[in-house]
């Protein structure tokens, strides 16, 4: 299956990429991850024959800022948004007027759905658990086509991050500090913190995203991580918007 970074900033678009979005284009449905701006991007690959499902992390906004784009997409099969519990109502609002078109006036169906922490069939398999945050905040494993897709962000290390990813074959998390750095008030991970979980995870593969815009300037920022730890993690792939992957 094919894998597209469709928005790789986290909190606010720069030159170097629009806020989070991840595509995963798998044989009988297209799943995203996120719908930062990066989500309007999303018609440049799929051809929306196929049902769409949506899974959001949680309801910062470089998470949820492009919903409002939805209403450009002509989704055959309709979209069904994952979320928290709770989560339907902060969607409906958000989705909703005066902000833009309401999800049940969007030009194919849409639903939200609340999932409840734990294992899932939708009908593939999807595991969500919460992540360490100052909002509540999923991640999610998703088991489909024989492979193994874990999708943590945002995040500090935590054990949920650990089991999320076991044996994946790709775990896509975050990149929102730099090598070294910390944040205990706002968690989130640097480079090794993520190579770190990937270890103990067994995952076969890691692509960074969620690029903090505020000291990951450029581009060349992020290409330095895979020089500095390529070796150290082989699998490691560090994710530019539009950059898309096999999996
Ligand atoms: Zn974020
Ligand atoms: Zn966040």
């Amino acid at each position: 299956m094919k894998v597209t970074f469709l928005g790789t900033n986290g909190w606010f678009d720069t030159s170097t990429g629009n806020t989070v979005s991840v595509l995963v284009q798998a044989d009988g449905y297209d799943l995203i991850f996120d719908a930062g701006n990066g989500i309007a991007k999303a018609d440049h690959y799929i051809s929306q024959e196929k049902p769409v499902f949506l899974f959001l992390s949680h309801f910062h906004i470089d998470h949820i800022a492009g919903l409002h784009t939805l209403a450009k997409f002509r989704l055959k099969q309709g979209l069904r948004i994952y979320c928290l519990p709770g989560g339907a109502a902060l969607l409906h609002t958000f989705v909703g007027e005066p902000f833009t078109v309401p999800l049940e006036k969007l030009p194919f169906s849409a639903h939200a759905i609340e999932l409840e922490e734990g294992i899932h069939k939708i009908p593939f398999i999807v595991e969500c658990r919460p992540l360490v945050h100052p909002a509540p905040c999923y991640g999610y494993r998703v088991e489909i086509d024989g492979r193994v897709i874990a999708y943590c962000t945002d995040t500090g290390v935590c054990d949920n991050a650990v089991l999320l990813a076991r044996d994946a074959d790709l775990l896509i998390t975050e990149c929102g500090l730099k090598p070294g750095d910390t944040s205990e008030l706002w968690p989130h991970l640097n480079p090794q913190d993520a190579i770190g979980i990937a270890q103990k995870a067994h995952a076969k593969r890691l692509a960074l995203m969620h690029f903090g815009a505020e000291v990951y300037k450029t581009l060349g920022d992020r290409t330095a991580l895979q020089e500095q730890f390529g070796r150290e993690f082989p699998g490691l792939i560090v994710a530019t918007d539009d950059l898309t992957i096999d999996v």
